[in-house]
């Protein structure tokens, strides 16, 4: 079959994008039809080319049978019924406009909100990096069945490694999979300048958000899906790490989904409160040491 210009390893590689996304989709709730090759049932699309950073937009199968226009309460007069009923694509219609709100406030840097796990281009990922794509696919595929009554607690992720190594981008790729196709409020945040400038901020009388803090906190805790970028040990401030450990530990008691990024290992958190953050991080999260020296994960902007 194969001709001298090898289309095979692309071929493969097609293959096996298709597979992993209906991995990551399958416990996804359906939007589309069933048997439409371009969204597996999903009913939605990405269109990578779309503006600086891509747009969601509906899947071919949820256009061809719409049959509001696509407006808004997305309804349509049925003869047969002489009534006004919703639109076949309503559904699908809901859904995008709320991954377009979560998506707007995820926090995800724009240089990655256009990347999701069957779009990364692995050539030479190095092991370390397959590893962690692993356990976020593994993340991604549990996570919809986490109201299953018998579902075990949800388990995150500790990415450490030197800048430079992927954490950020496998760490914001969660994200925006979280979004597309559970349409969950997942959050990314970077700790040395959104959280921690916020926090102190809401102790200074004359700033804005003065007495703000706890809320700042709050909204932290109560993220369904939380990606905390660069959490390192704050040697120097007790307070911070106190304050991070009470976030840990607030979500790890709501069984929130938490992804961590930090350049040092967990164990550098083993002195600190005689070992109760370590202990929490244990249990919370999966520690992946991401060493790809190699590592270069290109825009690869081929999607669906
Ligand atoms: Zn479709
Ligand atoms: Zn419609």
């Amino acid at each position: 079959m194969s001709d001298m210009t090898s289309p095979e390893p692309k071929k493969k590689q097609e293959n096996g994008a298709a597979s992993l996304r209906s991995r990551l989709q399958a416990n996804a709730p359906r939007f589309g039809v069933e048997s439409c090759p371009h969204c597996q049932g999903l009913g939605l699309l990405f269109d990578p080319q779309a503006g600086k950073t891509g747009a969601y937009e509906l899947c071919h199968c949820n256009r061809d049978r719409c049959r509001c226009g696509g407006e808004p309460p997305y309804m349509y007069f049925e003869e047969s019924q002489n009534a006004m009923v919703p639109c076949p694509a309503r559904e699908a219609y809901i859904a995008l406009e709320r991954i377009v709100r979560l998506n707007r406030k995820s926090g995800v840097p724009a240089r990655f909100q256009n990347r999701f796990l069957d779009t990364l281009d692995t050539k030479d990922p190095g092991i370390s990096l397959l590893i962690a794509m692993d356990h976020a696919v593994e993340i991604i595929y549990q996570y919809g069945k986490r109201k299953d009554p018998d579902a075990p607690d949800i388990q995150g992720l500790y990415l450490y490694g030197s800048t430079g190594t992927g954490k950020t981008h496998i760490a914001c790729t969660i994200v925006n999979e979280l979004i597309r196709l559970y349409q969950v409020e997942a959050h990314y945040a970077k700790i040395s300048r959104d959280i921690l400038n916020k926090i102190r901020e809401s102790f200074n009388t004359s700033s804005d958000s003065y007495g703000m803090g706890g809320r700042i906190e709050k909204e932290l805790a109560s993220y369904e899906a939380l990606v905390i970028d660069d959490f390192g040990v704050h040697r120097e401030s007790p307070w911070v790490n106190s304050t991070l450990y009470d976030l840990i530990d607030s979500r790890y008691e709501k069984n929130l989904l938490t992804i961590l990024t930090s350049n040092e290992p967990m164990d550098s958190w083993k002195e600190l409160f005689g070992g109760r953050v370590y202990s929490r991080l244990k249990q919370v999260c999966i520690e992946i040491h991401l060493d790809g020296e190699d590592y270069r994960l290109r825009e690869s902007r081929s999607i669906s």
